[in-house]
């Protein structure tokens, strides 16, 4: 035991690894939570939460990410910016693999969320930051006044949507479907917007534009075959997300979107090796929700270390 660095380590700092640092320091772990770039996950790029509970006026993503943090280190929990390269099980403790060091603990917590996923259309790459963005929050003021797009039909698609109404002229609303995805409430708001066009059973087929960045985006409607151009200054991708896994290497099982199955606790078939929010297979993705993944993790590891050292 006293070749471990750490009792537990959480990869990665969203509000599912801070939550399960606020709870292993709160038991007394030593603990480390390791984060590749900074604390936050997806909330950090998203405007206003208002579907967490105890805020009845709403969050900024930030804010709430920075209070996560900061009630997790006045428990004891440690923080630092790496990114982790591999996780190596052993019986004497799991080393998890950075850039530049080898730490053993003899609990590994993987919260390493996941990132926007793409289309995988011409022109999406090339026009990447030059007119087509993954993050509304982040790139939305840019367009005020302007004719855009919102690809998407879920959550992130509609919540989006709501905040760009504040900038745009016109959002074009594109969805391979004839329904929503997303959450009814969302719904209701989006279509109750004047300056949003929804294009039902529609795909984008390419991302047009010259140096100066995006002009236009070809669709198509999959019902009718009909084509068209829509000229849009800005194009906003919401398509879902793909968990950060690779690194992973295969050691643990997934399921076929690549997210880590776990049990009820939070438990991967490796013994002492846990996987919270975004980054498990699981029903629903919400600050909420990986939160709770992040409390049951940390207890579940502390319950782990407790039977290793009556052992
Ligand atoms: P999502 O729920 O997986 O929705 C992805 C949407 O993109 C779906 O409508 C899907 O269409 C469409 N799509 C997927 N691949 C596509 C493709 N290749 N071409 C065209 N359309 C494609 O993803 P999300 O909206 O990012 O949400 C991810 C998770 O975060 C969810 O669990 C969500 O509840 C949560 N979240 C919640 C909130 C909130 O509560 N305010 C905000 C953001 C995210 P189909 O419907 O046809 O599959």
């Amino acid at each position: 035991m006293s070749a471990w660095d750490y009792e537990v380590i959480i990869i990665g700092g969203g509000p599912a690894g801070l939550t399960a640092g606020l709870y292993a320091g709160r038991a007394r772990l030593q603990a480390l939570l390791v984060e590749k770039l900074i604390h936050g996950g997806q909330m950090m790029t998203t405007d206003l939460i208002e579907n967490y509970s105890g805020f009845p006026e709403g969050i900024s993503g930030p804010e709430l990410s920075d209070r996560m943090r900061q009630q997790a280190e006045r428990f004891g929990l440690e923080i630092v910016t790496g990114e982790v390269k591999a996780l190596e099980p052993g019986d004497g403790g799991h080393a998890v693999v950075l850039e530049d060091r080898t730490l053993k603990a003899g609990a590994v917590i993987i919260a390493t969320g996941a990132r926007y996923r793409r289309l995988g259309v011409p022109g999406e790459e090339t026009f990447t930051g030059k007119g087509v963005s993954f993050c509304a929050t982040c790139d939305g003021a840019l367009y005020r006044d302007q004719e855009i797009a919102m690809i998407g039909g879920g959550d992130s698609a509609l919540s989006e949507t709501l905040f760009l109404a504040r900038f745009a002229k016109k959002i074009h609303l594109i969805h391979r479907r004839d329904e929503f995805r997303g959450a009814k409430y969302l719904q209701e708001r989006v279509l109750g917007l004047d300056q949003v066009q929804v294009h039902w059973n529609t795909v984008v087929e390419e991302f047009q534009g010259d140096d100066l960045g995006l002009q236009a985006l070809r669709i198509k409607n999959v019902k009718s075959g009909g084509i068209a151009v829509l000229p849009v200054a800005g194009a906003f991708v919401a398509i879902g997300i793909s968990p950060n896994t690779e690194w992973l290497k295969g050691l643990l099982p997934l399921d076929r979107g690549g997210f880590i199955l776990t049990d009820e606790n939070m438990a991967t078939q490796i013994p002492g090796i846990f996987a919270v929010g975004d980054v498990r297979a699981k029903k629903l993705r919400q600050i909420a929700t990986a939160v709770g993944d992040g409390a049951t993790a940390a207890i579940s590891a502390e319950h782990y270390l407790q039977d290793l050292k009556q052992k």
